[in-house]
């Protein structure tokens, strides 16, 4: 295949996220986006992962709903001229570390918000994420259609406490039920809203121009205002900037209703005109350009049990390089062998289910019976390693214990086995021996039980514990670290890999060990 092929193959695609708090729109913005990408034909067809009562619903149960979320892990659809990955971001009761991982494997993020709420907890969190790698986000404010906040003070507020800056590229022309449609900052144009067309793609009426007498006949005395507020808008805001947008410092906002289907497309225009396309990545030896003709990726998430008839799993890729084909050979690096990829799973859009060629920013899932890890790197023969594939900081803890105190080496084989998968993440204290799992999503713990004993066999059970969080640490000076060792003792685990890592009772604890001892690094992620 000739390079250009290749380079015309990169420059066509975007792979992006949506990050959110529950219930913002994620999954409503999603069947809409996907709406537009024709990928289905009326929107409404995404199954959400809704009920609270999720969290406790037996294994089966999980394994089903598991199995719904596997069918959109990524959805391709074809807009503007590009093909856009969409990755799924595990959201309610079953966030998880995937969640996180996933933001490591996209090139650029759409962040939703809420309208009448503002920012929120998980997205603040999520943001963090993004941080790690400056991922390029563009922002919609929905909700549009309900009593919202005032869009300055919303834009003011994500300029606050997410620390990136903003630039309206539309501004809303009313809320809740005067909400008359958006003003396109850029097109110069205004967009009316019409309710009642949620499940199409809206008929729209555009008029050109601000100024257009047009806008005095459908707006009435709306008009006057509308321009007087844009005349502010313009003044006292960021203008779209592409560098600072590239850098992750500026995210140009859209306004808009998910539910109502509008303003999801103004957002689209957005994502395939500025965002990047399928970016170079960082390995332990050097960076790898997506439009190189060898075939490398990594593997960012490992999903379990989506057949219960067959204890699979399904090890998702991200297309780093190189051009991917049904049944070609590739390089495991990690257990140095080469592996078929035989009946890899592609998301192709609308019926190309078997699609049997992919590229950089194209996922694919390979199925896995335990020989591939999370971070795993696969490549046409070089050696070298994807690195920015972490583990995060867990949240929630808990101690595990057997019932039969028979089976200690099952469990510890199994623990440390699901710890490399990245089902969970395993702690044990040098002073005692507990067994500490640690989540970010209170999900992990049931599938972990759920999994020990289906493969296993060994039943187990958690008990509280008082861990508020955990930091892997490590040090310059091998002195103080022996130091740190000996003095912090109490406090100190291996994880499931052998990195030490401290575990901090209260947040207060963890702050005061941090002054305490200032040689020692205390780490928030840990590369695999
Ligand atoms: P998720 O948890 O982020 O995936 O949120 P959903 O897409 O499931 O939406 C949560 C709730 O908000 C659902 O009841 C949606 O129907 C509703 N919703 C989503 N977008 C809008 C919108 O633009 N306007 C209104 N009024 N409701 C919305």
């Amino acid at each position: 295949m000739s390079d250009s092929k290749i380079a015309k193959e990169v420059s066509n695609r975007r792979t992006f996220a949506i990050i959110s708090h529950p219930d913002a729109g994620k999954t409503t913005i999603t069947e809409k986006v996907l709406l537009f990408g024709q990928a289905i034909q009326k929107a409404g067809t995404v199954k959400g992962k809704k009920s609270g009562q999720h969290a406790k619903s037996d294994w089966m149960e999980m394994e089903k709903e598991r199995g719904i979320s596997v069918t959109t892990s990524v959805m391709q659809f074809p807009y503007g001229g590009r093909l856009v990955n969409l990755l799924d971001t595990p959201g309610h009761a079953d966030f998880s570390e995937d969640t996180y991982r996933t933001l490591t494997a996209v090139d650029s993020c759409l962040m939703v918000i809420d309208a009448a709420k503002g920012v929120e907890e998980r997205t603040i969190k999520l943001m963090e994420v993004t941080r790690l790698r400056d991922t390029p986000i563009l922002t919609f404010m929905n909700k549009l259609d309900r009593d919202t906040r005032d869009p300055v003070e919303l834009m003011d507020e994500v300029e606050d406490v997410l620390k990136i800056a903003c630039a309206p590229v539309t501004w809303p022309i009313g809320m809740g039920k005067s909400f008359k449609g958006v003003y396109h900052l850029l097109r110069d144009e205004v967009v009316l809203y019409r309710t009642g067309q949620g499940h199409t793609i809206q008929d729209t009426q555009v008029i050109a121009g601000l100024d257009n007498p047009e806008l005095d006949k459908v707006l009435g005395g709306y008009a006057a205002e509308l321009r007087d507020e844009i005349d502010l808008v313009k003044g006292a805001s960021n203008e779209f900037d592409h560098e600072l947008f590239m850098a992750g410092e500026l995210t140009p906002v859209f306004f808009g209703t998910a539910l109502g289907n509008f303003g999801v497309d103004h957002m689209l225009d957005g994502l395939v005109e500025w965002a990047p396309s399928p970016l170079p990545r960082e390995t332990d030896t050097r960076t790898v350009q997506p439009t190189e003709d060898g075939f490398s990726g990594f593997v960012f998430k490992i999903q379990a049990n989506m057949d219960p008839q067959h204890r699979d799993r399904v090890a998702f890729m991200r297309i780093v390089s190189g051009k991917y084909q049904q049944g070609m050979k590739a390089r495991h690096v990690r257990i140095g062998k080469e592996v078929r990829f035989s009946d890899a799973l592609t998301f192709m859009a609308g019926d190309r289910e078997h699609a049997d060629e992919a590229f950089a920013g194209d996922i694919i899932g390979l199925h896995n019976h335990g020989t591939i890890q999370l971070g795993d790197t696969f490549t046409s023969g070089e050696s070298m390693k994807f690195t920015g594939i972490p583990n995060f900081a867990p949240e929630l803890f808990r101690r595990i214990r057997l019932k039969d105190p028979l089976k200690t080496k099952q469990l510890q084989k199994g623990l440390i086995q699901l710890s490399e998968e990245g089902a969970v993440q395993l702690f044990r204290p040098l002073r005692n021996n507990d067994l500490i799992v640690g989540a970010v999503g209170v999900l992990q713990f049931d599938v972990v039980v759920a999994r020990l004993k289906s493969e296993y066999k060994v039943d187990a059970v958690y008990e509280p514990i008082n861990v508020a969080t955990a930091r892997w640490v490590t040090s310059d000076d091998p002195r103080k670290l022996d130091e740190f060792e000996r003095k912090a003792n109490d406090n100190l685990a291996l994880d499931g890999g052998d990195r030490l890592a401290y575990i901090a009772p209260t947040m207060v604890n963890l702050q005061l060990a941090q002054e305490r001892h200032p040689d020692i690094l205390f780490h928030k992620t840990r590369e695999h």
